[in-house]
């Protein structure tokens, strides 16, 4: 039922933004309004009620001949039509035909390339007046995450945190870090995961510095810190969580910086709230490590929405004058970075209520050495 709910949503958000139709591409999108999975997709979605129009109130997701068995079984309140060319072209022609007058797209996920093949598309009387470029309009909508949205992405996250507890009982100096990604992502799809929601970040020793070092053949020292930044795709639904490591007896130097980098996670996590921005929030945490004197070596936000995809909309940053709202789901990840030296992060994913927030990531964030 919430998929009826999601259309009705994004049909009223094309109405305010003076458009009768929305052109989705953007394959989350498509999955997010119809529940189709497939990777080849447009969806047309109109809004306007005009009598006796073709359009008239219709859901038409278009796709190619590999997915015909699976448009039909999984797309909910669509009609389903099979292109004999892309999906992008046959949905644009019949847009054309179907008596649309202004048909939003997302400008964001559309190409130069793209709209040139929409506009060839359809006659050339209508190429002026018929497509018209809209900020992200679902994507906005997908902020805001549904019950049936929260268990999957509670379920995602609980399946992380049992992989971090696995992994601390694994991890010795001298494996290298692919192993450590290597047996986190074995024990990821055991547990049902689709993929890797990410590339797995193990980056140890002096590699910590790297905000995105993957793993490589590099081996765990026996002194120093592995930070693990990793996430599984379940059920469609990400999850997102980092944790830093100390193999081995740390120095005061390194302990200090744990100890500022995890007050500056905690007083974020605290900051959380419905109605607070996000700028905010990436003050709460940026404000700790500029106090511990760290905040330059704090080279990136402090975290983002997390959904369908692994970065989406909101972003924490510097500034920013966006809302938080009571369902959204946010990481909040700060760290520092000291080129060849050492680095550190912990980030938990949130989810946003009226007096605070849940943290859906409930590993230990305390001081681990191995
Ligand atoms: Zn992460
Ligand atoms: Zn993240």
């Amino acid at each position: 039922m919430s998929i009826n709910l999601r259309k009705k949503k994004a049909e009223s958000a094309a109405l305010e933004a003076g458009v009768d139709a929305l052109l989705v591409t953007h394959l989350p999108d498509v999955r997010w309004l119809c529940g189709f999975t497939g990777s080849s997709a447009a969806l047309v979605l109109c809004a306007g009620e005009a009598k006796g129009s073709k359009a008239n109130k219709r859901a038409v997701l278009f796709t190619d001949g590999r997915y015909t068995a699976q448009a039909k079984a999984e797309a909910v309140g669509s009609e389903v039509i099979i292109a004999t060319k892309s999906p992008l072209l046959a949905a644009c022609e019949w847009i054309a035909t179907a008596g649309v007058k202004r048909c939003g797209f997302d400008q964001t996920q559309t190409t130069v390339a793209d709209l040139a093949a929409m506009q060839k598309a359809v006659p050339s009387k209508l190429r002026k007046s018929l497509f018209v470029a809209l900020e992200p309009l679902v994507a906005k909508l997908r902020e805001i995450k549904d019950a049936d949205e929260i268990a999957k992405l509670r379920a995602a996250a609980a399946l992380g945190c049992k992989l971090f507890d696995h992994i601390l009982s694994y991890m010795q100096p001298g494996m290298t870090e692919v192993a450590v990604a290597a047996e986190l992502e074995h024990r990821a799809r055991l547990a049902g995961a689709e993929a890797m929601s990410f590339q797995t970040i193990v980056a140890s020793g002096e590699r910590s510095s790297l905000p995105h070092g993957h793993a490589t053949l590099a081996k765990l020292p026996r002194r120093g810190f592995v930070t693990l930044d990793f996430g599984v795709l379940l059920d469609g639904y990400c999850s997102d969580m980092t944790r830093t490591v100390h193999m081995g007896r740390a120095t005061s130097e390194e302990r200090n910086a744990y100890d500022a980098v995890l007050e500056a996670q905690e007083a974020g996590v605290t900051a959380v709230r419905s109605g607070v921005t996000t700028g905010d929030v990436d003050e709460a945490t940026r404000s700790v490590l500029r106090r511990a004197g760290l905040a330059e070596w704090f080279t990136h936000s402090t975290g983002h929405g997390v959904g369908l995809e692994i970065h989406e909309s909101p972003r924490l940053a510097t500034k920013q004058t966006q809302k938080l709202k009571t369902g959204m789901i946010v990481t909040i990840e700060p760290g520092i970075y000291m080129p060849g030296r050492f680095g550190l992060r912990i980030e938990d994913t949130v989810l946003v209520t009226r007096s605070g927030c849940e943290i859906l990531t409930p590993s230990p964030k305390a001081w681990i050495e191995l």
